[in-house]
């Protein structure tokens, strides 16, 4: 069967299960829309426990070949498939533009990307290593090695529905695990596109499987099912509080990414220009839907009037609109992200925050249809009012002055979260004093946002537990054997 029909004007996409699409079992659909206009622009299966049993079986027939193949083999399908996404890069980049909103120039970044998370887990291939140590006893070694844990649930939000899913499905297939994915019922596209492009890239049947479903359908069906042994969830913090409780029964292993608040401190010694600069990017990038995003100021009185004037100057300036032209700021996901934006300004209003710029949806002309929101920018007085403490990610910022660098710091980490956090400062004492009195798992100093692949992105706290990327993120999809080998 092919991956799509045309279905009321519309592509009907299918499950990619042991390398077939198919929807068989299907009895429902979910219509996916392009948040910039309304429009709906395909529909997908909603998956049910069958469908998550089906793939779990698939990746579970397909495993234990897949695991015995020299790993430099496993990286070479993967490079392939990055290569083939790379050749797809446009595309790729105006699907996720269609099913997501974020600016085009955005959407190649994001495409890059994949194709990055893909090439990068590959190049781990010849450094899959062990240890081997002496043992206490005569004439034997000990020896640790890393195997695959086996089938792997990989479960992505919709802020990047393409690099989400090759920032798990690399490193997981690079291990030796085979993988099934669900992304976010309102932006799937992307995936199952690239599991179309896998099948070109001649990956074996059952390794990748992408299916399409609810979080609290098809995503709960594939974490309680006994077959996987990691889940690993991009998402809010309600979802991973869930699935901690619904994998406790089998004792299943966790990488939990999960929601920010992040403080950006700019201190009185800043260079004002960057962290302004710094601040702009690092909250409206993805209309403000990023996990690292600036979701808090605190601002050293000294110099804030200066900041503030530069700043919401540069906020005003910011072009709100069609996505697949050349803009700041795309539209917001949905329509209840956009009202939970909506609702989180006035509550802060009606509690005291003064608005600098924006505050409103956008509603007329080129946003009559879609979902759209001002740029904000609002002052706050009491680090306890909910736009202090929750996160809106969306094109709103609250500021509060702060007396001293230790004020903006001790603000900063009255908070739930602990993803990331940036600070501005030239006080190489006061950097130093970050690693240990910040507790975020990513501090960005004098700089804007944006993760690098080979480092380690995770989140303390309520942000999650877990990590990805790098060394660390890759040692996740590898259990440890000991090995005791004696031969007196
Ligand atoms: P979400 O939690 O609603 O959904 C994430 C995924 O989990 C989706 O595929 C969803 O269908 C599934 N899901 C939801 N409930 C589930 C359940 N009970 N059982 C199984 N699966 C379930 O999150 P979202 O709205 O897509 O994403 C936004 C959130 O993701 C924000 O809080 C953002 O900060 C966070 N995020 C974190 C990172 C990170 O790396 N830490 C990156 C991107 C986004």
């Amino acid at each position: 069967m092919a991956m799509k029909d045309i279905v009321n004007g519309v592509p009907r996409y299918r499950h990619f299960i042991n390398g077939q699409w198919t929807d068989a079992t299907v009895k429902e659909w979910i219509e996916v829309e392009n948040p910039a206009t309304g429009a709906i622009i395909a529909t997908v299966p909603k998956g049910s426990a069958d469908d998550a049993d089906r793939a779990l079986v698939a990746a579970q027939a397909a495993q234990p070949a897949w695991e015995a193949l020299p790993p430099i083999e496993r990286a070479n399908l993967l490079k392939a498939l990055a290569r083939l996404i790379l050749e797809n890069r446009d595309r790729l980049s105006r699907l996720v533009v269609a099913e997501q909103g974020k600016p085009l120039q955005e959407a190649r970044g994001e495409i890059e990307g994949t194709a990055l998370y893909l090439n990068h887990a590959a190049e781990e291939a010849r450094r899959i290593t062990g240890d081997i140590i002496p043992s206490d006893m005569a004439d034997e070694q000990i020896w640790i090695q890393r195997v695959a844990h086996g089938v792997v649930v990989g479960l992505t939000a919709w802020n990047y529905p393409a690099a989400l899913m090759a920032r798990k499905m690399g490193p997981a297939l690079l291990a030796g695990n085979t993988i099934v994915i669900k992304s976010h019922e309102g932006t799937p596209l992307s995936a199952l596109e690239i599991a179309q492009l896998s099948v070109q890239a001649d990956f074996p049947p059952g390794v990748l499987n992408a299916v399409s479903g609810t979080g609290e359908g098809l995503g709960a069906a594939l974490v309680k099912h006994p077959i996987p042994r990691l889940i690993t969830l991009t998402g809010s913090v309600r979802a991973g509080k869930e699935i901690f409780r619904s994998a406790a029964d089998d004792l299943k292993l966790l990488r939990l990414e999960l929601g920010g608040k992040a403080p950006f401190i700019v201190a009185e010694d800043a260079d004002i220009g960057a962290a302004v600069r710094a601040a702009i990017l690092s909250r409206f990038e993805n209309c403000g839907q990023i996990c690292i995003c600036n979701e808090r100021m605190y601002v050293h009185e000294k110099i804030a009037d200066e900041f503030l004037d530069k700043f919401v100057k540069a906020v005003k300036g910011l072009k709100v609109g069609d996505p697949l032209a050349m803009v700041d700021v795309g539209p917001k996901f949905s329509a209840p992200e956009l009202d939970k934006v909506e609702r989180m300004v006035n509550d802060a209003v009606a509690s005291g925050a003064q608005i600098l710029t924006g505050g409103k949806r956008l509603t007329e002309g080129d946003h009559a249809r879609g979902h759209w929101y001002e740029p904000t920018v609002l002052t706050a007085t009491d680090n306890r009012m909910a736009i202090m403490q929750d996160e809106v990610f969306g094109p709103v910022v609250p500021v509060m002055k702060v007396t001293d660098f230790d004020e903006g710091l001790r603000l900063a980490n009255e908070s739930r979260y602990g993803l990331s956090a940036y600070v501005f400062t030239k006080d190489m004492r006061r950097m130093m004093r970050l690693v240990r009195e910040l507790k975020f798992g990513e501090i960005y100093v004098n700089r804007p946002g944006g993760d690098a692949v080979h480092a380690h992105h995770a989140g303390l706290r309520h942000s999650g537990i877990g990590g990805e990327d790098g060394k660390y993120g890759l040692d996740a999809y590898f259990q440890k054997k000991t090995i005791y080998v004696n031969y007196a």
